[in-house]
């Protein structure tokens, strides 16, 4: 980096111990060298060194009491990262990893992905250390009727609307939305998610998994291939994994693979969707459950061997950083020539660089996951009609939109000279519309 070096070394200066959020930054800061280039108004405005610092964050205190009757303190987080284009917008992650670095990393990716959908909602990202694994249904309502204690008085549905994410699906958010309502006696779109009888989108369930296809189609027909018949290899099994597969099948091709934390099944036959549903939807079982119904099929401990089963398209979509190098090359050498990015930063930049220098498909997290905040936003839009569109309207709104996202994004990618790189043109699309809001709110913003 030339002109935005200095950028960089301030966020790692200023934020010490947060290699996530230095991550993150650096990723989108190399992909605007070019832009700051170009825009030299943009620099002498000081709009890279506003971006990259939130305009609000908040760390609280969340105490609730256990099953055995004792208390138990986790940390909530929420950081207001930009509302430059509309009111903060992004999910709430409930798992022990969660620190100040990953929310960091997560608001300030959401900025770009929320412009890309080119609906008015700006960035944010919360959550908490809580671990809801091995929780009772009345652990978790008091953990989410506490966090949302001290929570409501930051949020609103014209301020900040959170959503879910890892560890905060329909349960967690209709515990929230209640206390919510309970304080603040009002009933608005404050989050989204929500249930079908009290405010919800149809498709935001499935959103972020068919968006996720939506894009990759997209991509793919680009290079003059589809989904048909290719064989697909999914992490996770959860909210976003379970309908990418549903979706992947639904366009013709096998999936084989999915995993949880502890480890990673392969059923060469193709998994069975509704036996997953029942187990990680219905009964919150572990993935390992599968083989027991499914003999051909084979489970293995430990994560990271999930990319050694060869594959033509995989469509990580657990977690950060679990493709690296490694793993980026054995699927590489096994023949894989798309990758789709269902989770957040799930390749770290070692990997990402073997996909572009190995001429990969590859749609990055901001662009091919932003069907779940584009739906979020169509959730807002019916709120504020108090009105519902159709299962099939919402899904046609969806499916323009990441078509619309892969459009943009290639089209900037084309226009500052490097047309297959997906990163660099949907870093550059999100941040334009950002950068001129910015700028034409004067400095004090
Ligand atoms: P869920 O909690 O529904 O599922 C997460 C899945 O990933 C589970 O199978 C979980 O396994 C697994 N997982 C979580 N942490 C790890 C880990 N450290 N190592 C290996 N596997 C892990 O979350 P979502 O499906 O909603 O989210 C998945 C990803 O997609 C995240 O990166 C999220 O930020 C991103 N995303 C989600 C959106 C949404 O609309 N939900 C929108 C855009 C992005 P286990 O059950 O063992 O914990």
């Amino acid at each position: 980096m030339n002109k935005l070096q200095a950028v960089y070394d301030q966020v790692v200066s200023r934020n010490p111990n947060e290699p996530e959020f230095h991550q993150a930054v650096l990723e989108v800061l190399e992909s605007l060298e070019p832009v700051a280039e170009k825009h030299p108004e943009w620099v002498e405005a000081g709009i890279f060194e506003r971006i990259v610092e939130p305009e609000r964050q908040v760390i609280f205190r969340v105490s609730w009491v256990d099953d055995a009757g004792k208390v138990q303190v986790n940390r909530g987080f929420r950081i207001q990262f930009n509302s430059a284009i509309g009111p903060y917008k992004g999910g709430l992650r409930l798992h022990p990893s969660v620190n100040l670095s990953v929310i960091k990393f997560l608001g300030f990716e959401q900025i770009f992905k929320n412009s890309l959908t080119g609906l008015p909602i700006g960035g944010g990202k919360g959550g908490s250390d809580f671990n809801p694994r091995g929780k009772s249904d009345g652990e978790i309502m008091r953990f989410c009727q506490s966090f949302m204690t001290e929570l409501y008085r930051h949020i609103g549905p014209d301020t900040d609307v959170p959503a879910g994410d890892i560890g905060t699906g329909a349960r967690e958010i209709g515990y929230m939305y209640g206390q919510y309502k309970r304080l603040s006696n009002t009933h608005t779109g404050v989050l989204t998610g929500k249930g079908l009888t009290w405010g919800g989108s149809l498709v935001r369930t499935e959103a972020t998994g068919y968006g996720l296809l939506y894009f990759m189609d997209e991509a793919l027909k680009a290079k003059g291939k589809t989904f048909k018949d290719a064989v697909v290899s999914i992490s996770g099994s959860g909210n976003v994994a379970i309908f990418a597969t549903e979706k992947a099948q639904q366009l013709g091709a096998k999936v084989v693979t999915l995993s949880d934390s502890d480890g990673y099944i392969y059923d060469p036959e193709g998994i069975d969707l509704d036996a997953v549903k029942e187990i990680k939807l219905v009964k919150r079982a572990r993935i390992k459950e599968y083989v027991s119904s499914h003999p051909k099929a084979t489970y293995t401990e430990g994560c990271s061997g999930i990319w050694s089963v060869p594959c033509d398209i995989a469509l990580p979509c657990a977690t950060q950083n679990e493709i690296d190098k490694a793993s980026a090359e054995l699927l590489v050498k096994n023949g894989c020539y798309a990758i789709g990015e269902g989770a957040n930063m799930p390749s770290t930049p070692e990997a990402v660089d073997i996909y572009l220098t190995n001429k990969i498909i590859y749609g990055p997290a901001k662009a091919a996951n932003a069907g779940g905040v584009a739906t979020s936003a169509l959730e807002m839009s019916q709120n504020s009609m108090r009105y519902s569109w159709t299962f099939e309207e919402v899904d046609a709104k969806l499916k323009q939109i990441m078509v619309d996202i892969y459009k943009n994004a290639s089209a900037a990618a084309a226009e500052y000279g490097d047309a297959d790189n997906l990163v660099m043109g949907a870093n550059i699309a999100g941040f334009e519309k950002v950068a001129t809001a910015m700028q034409q709110f004067g400095i004090a913003y």
